[in-house]
């Protein structure tokens, strides 16, 4: 597992409970979902309706989860939760839907990879709040009708374009989260370090912010990580020296990169003149998966503008190669 990766490992699962905001104002970060968020809510209550459906979708670890648990909190109902991959049949669907109470959020986590048959029953249920059902088989089965309560379904997802255009246009509100800049992830990283009851000090916060490719999840996982370095130590307040002496031993550097990163860029720096050069091609160099390289590691290298994407491949920018040091060979352009 790579340290710096913001799908959830187990370490995390043990601290991620109690780290959840509740209210739409203690979520640090992402002003625009807020905003439109805050209103949208607002506007049911005042209608006594349920939310509309809400599509979240962005990189692991950046807070779907919580932000579809404090609108369950915000609207006063019950958060259930479960995810696409859990729910295998069109009947495993059908009794959660069934004994949700009125008006309460239901969230599916990987909502891309509900299976297609279990797709088509949702459609009614979000449209107008009904489910139909096949009991029996053969010459007996018939088609029974379950009204359901009125509910709202917030789905998560990595990239929208992954959905179905079905489901996809049976969302109301549509979110896309992006990932977090150093202020917010140092008030993250504060944030956390109060609820544990440790100090840091400012600048090792940011420090940890830095690394922490824009994302929450890994920014609480590297705090966790430098504190218990911290306390060997000896230290009362976790300090700059240590944090930078921790995240060097845990092979993150400035940038919040680690070895695979670097094998990447390095690999089209020196093996392709730094690019343009196939996704596929660099799939094959270093022995990955092309989707995993363009989900997983790509996505925050494009963020840093370490790497572009042109039609002829991918490329490696000054700004990466000023990153390790390796000065510029002008190729053709
Ligand atoms: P996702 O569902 O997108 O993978 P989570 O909602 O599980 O992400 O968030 C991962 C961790 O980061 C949780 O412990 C959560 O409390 C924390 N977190 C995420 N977003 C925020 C935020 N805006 N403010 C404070 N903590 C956050």
């Amino acid at each position: 597992e790579r340290m710096i990766d913001g799908n959830l490992h187990d370490e995390d699962v043990s601290i991620e409970q109690s780290l959840r905001p509740l209210q739409l104002e203690d979520y640090i970060g992402q002003p625009k979902v807020k905003e439109n968020l805050s209103i949208f809510i607002q506007a049911a209550k005042m209608r006594e309706e349920p939310l509309d459906h809400v599509l979240l979708f962005g990189p692991p670890g950046l807070g779907k989860t919580t932000l579809a648990s404090i609108i369950a909190n915000e609207m006063g109902v019950q958060f259930r939760s479960t995810s696409g991959p859990a729910i295998e049949r069109a009947g495993d669907l059908a009794a959660i839907l069934s004994s949700l109470e009125p008006g309460d959020v239901l969230f599916i986590d990987e909502v891309h990879r509900l299976p297609r048959s279990v797709e088509e029953v949702l459609y009614p249920a979000m449209e107008d709040f009904f489910i139909d059902i096949v009991i029996g088989s053969g010459p007996s089965a018939r088609s029974v009708r379950i009204d359901l309560p009125p509910f709202t379904l917030v789905g998560a997802t990595t990239r929208s374009g992954l959905l179905s255009a079905p489901l996809r246009d049976r969302f109301g509100v549509l979110s896309r989260l992006e990932y977090y800049d150093v202020a917010d992830l140092r008030q993250i990283v504060m944030r956390t370090a109060d609820i544990f009851h440790m100090t840091i000090s400012e600048d090792a916060a940011i420090e940890i912010a830095r690394r922490s490719r824009g994302t929450p999840r890994i920014a609480n996982r590297l705090l966790k990580r430098v504190r218990d370095i911290s306390q060997v130590k000896g230290e009362t307040e976790i300090s700059f020296e240590t944090t930078r002496q921790a995240l060097k031993m845990l092979q993150v550097d400035d940038a919040g990169l680690d070895h695979i990163d670097h094998k990447l860029l390095t690999e089209i720096i020196e093996g392709f003149n730094g690019g343009p050069v196939g996704l596929d091609t660099i799939a094959a160099t270093i022995g990955e998966e092309s989707q995993t390289i363009e989900e997983v590691y790509e996505p925050y290298l494009l963020q840093l503008g370490f790497i572009q994407r042109t039609p002829r491949g991918r490329k490696v920018t000054p700004k990466a190669y000023e990153h390790f040091g390796i000065p510029m060979i002008n190729g053709e352009e």
